[in-house]
């Protein structure tokens, strides 16, 4: 197997969907590009990432009247937190335990919406921190503007990401990262199959079984390698309750297609 990545690229009116199958094709002919000046943006603090940490950041940077500027490469805020439909554990104060992701982020967006010295700035993806402190910018898929900013402080906040397993087939349609998968269900409202077989016993794993049960995904299984799963029992109980076989001591070999 190979390690692979999901690409989430909305469809757009017009937008030409081709197979992968063999080498994509160039286009006939090669327009001269357009050289010209680019202007710098300067700012205090460039925030790379809008999750929650960048998010937390700007919001007390604000708070202190630091001109911040955030981009992020989504066309929201939130990172991961707009995926997760379930409500957070941990600490009311510090990290809205008993709210849903998706409302965290709206609760941060909020935030930093009041604070006069922090912008944001979306679908802006930082491409190049370069040696002369200068970050380079595309902002927007089509039709993208190449922008760079001089910050005298960067932070990068730009995330986690699920590791995802190789095994032979693993780049099948079908075989999901636990991040594609909560995209798809939870934020493009897409149900993926009928239903599916999740590997990985740790609070993401179990997470994305509630998540499919409630796009009406049957769950036939989650596995695990080790003797028990790793995430919380309060998420393991819930989906053995659901009627969910919790089989530890497996792992996955080959998927077939
Ligand atoms: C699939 C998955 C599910 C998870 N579920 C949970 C959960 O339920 N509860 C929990 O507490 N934690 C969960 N986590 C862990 C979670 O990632 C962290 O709790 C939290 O989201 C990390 O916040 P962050 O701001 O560091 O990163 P993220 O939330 O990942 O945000 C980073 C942001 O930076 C953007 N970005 C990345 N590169 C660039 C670039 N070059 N230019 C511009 N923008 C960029 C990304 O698109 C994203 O919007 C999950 C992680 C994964 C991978």
């Amino acid at each position: 197997g190979l390690p692979v990545k999901s690409c989430m690229t909305p469809l757009a009116e017009a937008m030409k969907v081709e197979s992968v199958e063999g080498l994509p094709k160039l286009p006939g002919d090669d327009a001269e590009p357009q050289i010209h000046l680019v202007e710098i943006k300067e700012v205090d603090v460039l925030i790379i990432g809008a999750g929650p940490a960048g998010l937390a950041a700007a919001v007390e940077l604000g708070k202190l009247g630091v001109e911040t500027l955030i981009i992020d490469d989504k066309n929201r805020t939130g990172g991961k937190l707009v995926l997760q439909t379930h409500k957070f554990f941990g600490s009311v104060e510090d990290s809205y335990a008993g709210t849903r992701g998706f409302e965290i982020a709206a609760i941060l967006e909020e935030e930093i919406n009041k604070l006069e010295s922090v912008d944001i700035r979306l679908n802006t993806t930082a491409v190049g921190v370069f040696s002369d402190k200068i970050i380079g910018a595309v902002k927007g898929v089509r039709g993208s503007r190449y922008r760079q900013i001089k910050p005298k402080k960067l932070l990068i906040a730009t995330g986690a990401r699920e590791k995802m397993l190789s095994f032979p087939g693993n780049t099948l349609p079908g075989v999901y990262g636990a991040g594609a998968f909560q995209t798809l269900v939870n934020r493009d409202l897409v149900k993926s199959s009928e239903k599916v077989l999740i590997v990985g016993g740790g609070n993401v794993g179990l997470i994305a079984g509630y998540h499919a049960i409630q796009a009406g995904i049957e769950v036939v299984a989650l596995i695990e390698a080790l003797p028990q799963v790793g995430g919380y029992k309060v998420h393991a109980d819930k989906l053995k309750r659901l009627g969910v076989p919790i089989l530890t001591g497996h792992t996955v070999v080959a998927a077939g297609g």
